[in-house]
């Protein structure tokens, strides 16, 4: 799950060369929300708008998405591999448990933060990083971390 809001970028993203592998195609965008929305918004009450939700091979953006979005499909396929042929399990223990939801997010957008830097001048990245930061931090996803361990958690994908 990400929200749009979190592209800030001084030059177009889709100037941001992809390796192989990272992107590929096989999913769709679908301009609605997922099939268990109401499960989501049970749990997390403060999602934006502007947010997109992986469930299996779609991308569910209400408002919807450019495909050119490297770094931002590229989160969401991180999650279509981890929700693999288990989605509604997948999604069940996302909502139930806030440890496992974290490290879900962690290699998301830390394959967002590799696929955008590419694209990015040095001085643009810190930005990035701190808006990617800023999002995971957030209530969208329920406080999980500090901003601090956030930004550090994104840049290096792990402790
Ligand atoms: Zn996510």
């Amino acid at each position: 799950m990400m929200s749009m809001a979190e592209v800030p970028l001084e030059r177009p993203i889709e100037t941001a060369p992809v390796g192989a592998g990272v992107i590929g195609g096989g999913f769709e965008i679908i301009p609605g929300f997922p099939p268990n929305i109401d499960k989501i918004r049970a749990v997390l009450t403060e999602i934006p708008d502007t947010a997109i939700f992986t469930y299996g091979k779609a991308i569910y953006a209400p408002r919807g998405l450019d495909r050119k979005n490297k770094p931002l499909i590229a989160h969401e396929k991180v999650h279509m591999r981890q929700q693999r042929n288990a989605v509604e399990h997948w999604w069940d223990r996302y909502l139930a448990d806030p440890t496992f939801r974290l490290w879900q997010e962690v290699p998301a957008y830390h394959m967002q933060y590799k696929v955008a830097k590419r694209g990015l001048p040095w001085q643009f990245r810190r930005t990035y990083l701190n808006t990617l930061a800023g999002h995971l931090s957030s209530p969208m996803y329920g406080s999980l971390v500090s901003l601090d361990k956030a930004r550090h958690l994104i840049a290096h994908g792990r402790v």
